[in-house]
């Protein structure tokens, strides 16, 4: 049996503050502000798989009025999500994702969101992708106050791990 999630995120841009994309600090005047670390990649990433599993989100598992939460790297959330998928007795296919930025350019780093990343998935590399696109000037991410991303994954499960 084939299974799919989809994750979005978009975290606020702020001055003075680290910019985390995908597990990777990137040098930037700017960082995204969250409860967290603010990684959209990584947050998408996780919505994407805990819904593929029928799993609630993000926030419901990691609540941001949660005090231990509060300046988590992101990557520490995907290692609880992959436990509990891993526990679903699953197998990540391949994950895909699209960051949308306006700035930084992106694509330098993503052989480093990469290597960070598929460990943490448990994946081989040509099982994740990454793209960065800008939203070519529009709106709150065309005008640097955001950025956004999106992921689908895609896991298979054994058939008689399911109830059909
Ligand atoms: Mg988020």
């Amino acid at each position: 049996m084939i299974k799919t999630g989809i994750g979005y995120d978009i975290h606020r841009l702020e001055k003075g503050k680290p910019l985390f994309l995908g597990g990777v600090k990137i040098p930037f005047l700017k960082g995204l502000a969250g409860h967290s670390d603010g990684d959209c990649l990584i947050h998408a990433v996780v919505d994407a798989l805990l819904g593929a599993v029928g799993e609630s989100d993000i926030g419901q598992h990691f609540p941001d009025t949660d005090p231990k939460y509060k300046g988590i790297r992101s990557t520490e959330l995907l290692k609880q999500v992959m436990a509990l998928v891993n526990a679903k007795e699953g197998q990540i296919s391949n994950v895909d994702t699209i960051i949308l930025a306006e700035e930084p350019i992106i694509a330098p780093f993503i052989p480093e969101m990469k290597e960070n990343l598929c460990p943490l998935l448990q994946i081989s590399p040509d099982r994740l992708g990454i793209k960065a696109k800008t939203n070519e000037g529009f709106g709150f991410i065309g005008s640097g106050k955001a950025i956004a991303a999106w992921a689908v994954a895609t896991f298979e499960f054994k058939e008689d791990s399911q109830d059909e």
